[in-house]
């Protein structure tokens, strides 16, 4: 970020904190968590945003990008990547607004990491905005949240997709569904492996339950899978492979920043 009024606050991982922080935003007028200056409402502004105007103008956007994938295009690519011309891939389009880097980065480890579940409604308002600027932005009928594996669950106690799947859910007024695509084969962190190595972790990592299979997912076509963050696309491929297994016609991806 270029602009000298921001700052990146520490981090805390205390419960205490995350408690008076929750408490303190009912009661006292909300501050910019990165500027610190007095969130005015506006008709743009998600109401519980964290994020000034100012600030969420500043943000490194996803404006020039793969049309398919989300993947920032250099500038002699047009509409579709390289990758995209010279792989299959399972979901149809992906939007992403933002870049993975500085404040967007921060506020998803802090959701992630930091047990700040309530910077899942100041993500999913960022990307509220942002989608009001789609021309061709075509809305699912069903929303998943990327699933995650028992094991790490219980680790970290929520899924940081699924938090943001339902701050979604409420705006646009559509379903979600948490429970018919789950991760049955723990895959362990992506991070530092290539988009091979990645593709050939995550295989067979999901499935359909049974549930899944003869309630929500037999009555529609088009799904976006909402995730955090989106690298190589192998997570996102793969489930949306298991999807169109399933019977889904449209697999889309809606994802918060792209790396
Ligand atoms: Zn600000
Ligand atoms: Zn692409």
């Amino acid at each position: 970020m270029t602009s000298a009024r921001m700052h990146t606050p520490n981090s805390s991982r205390f419960s205490l904190r995350h408690y008076i922080d929750k408490s303190m935003t009912r009661l006292l007028p909300r501050h910019c968590l990165f500027c610190l200056e007095k969130i005015h409402k506006s008709h743009e502004q998600n109401e519980k945003s964290e994020v000034c105007h100012y600030c969420s103008e500043q943000l490194i956007h996803n404006s020039r990008a793969c049309q398919r994938c989300a993947l920032p295009l250099k500038g002699s690519e047009s509409h579709i990547c390289g990758n995209c011309l010279s792989h299959k891939y399972y979901f149809e389009q992906v939007y992403s607004p933002f870049i993975y880097t500085n404040e967007i980065r921060y506020l998803i480890r802090q959701l992630k990491y930091h047990n700040k579940i309530h910077y899942a409604q100041t993500l999913a308002g960022l990307f509220i905005q942002q989608s009001k600027n789609l021309e061709d932005f075509r809305l699912p009928q069903q929303l998943i949240p990327m699933p995650m594996h028992t094991h790490r669950l219980r680790q970290r106690g929520y899924n940081q997709a699924l938090e943001l799947t339902r701050s979604l859910s409420r705006h646009f007024q559509i379903p979600m569904d948490y429970q018919s695509l789950i991760r049955y084969r723990s895959t362990g962190l992506q991070a530092g492996l290539n988009a091979r190595e990645r593709q050939k972790n995550v295989r067979n990592a999901f499935k359909i339950t049974t549930t899944g299979r003869n309630s929500s997912l037999s009555k529609v076509q088009h799904i976006a899978l909402v995730d955090d963050v989106m690298t190589t696309g192998s997570t996102l491929n793969e489930a949306a492979r298991i999807l169109k297994q399933a019977g889904i016609q449209r697999v889309d991806g809606w994802i918060m920043a792209r790396a």
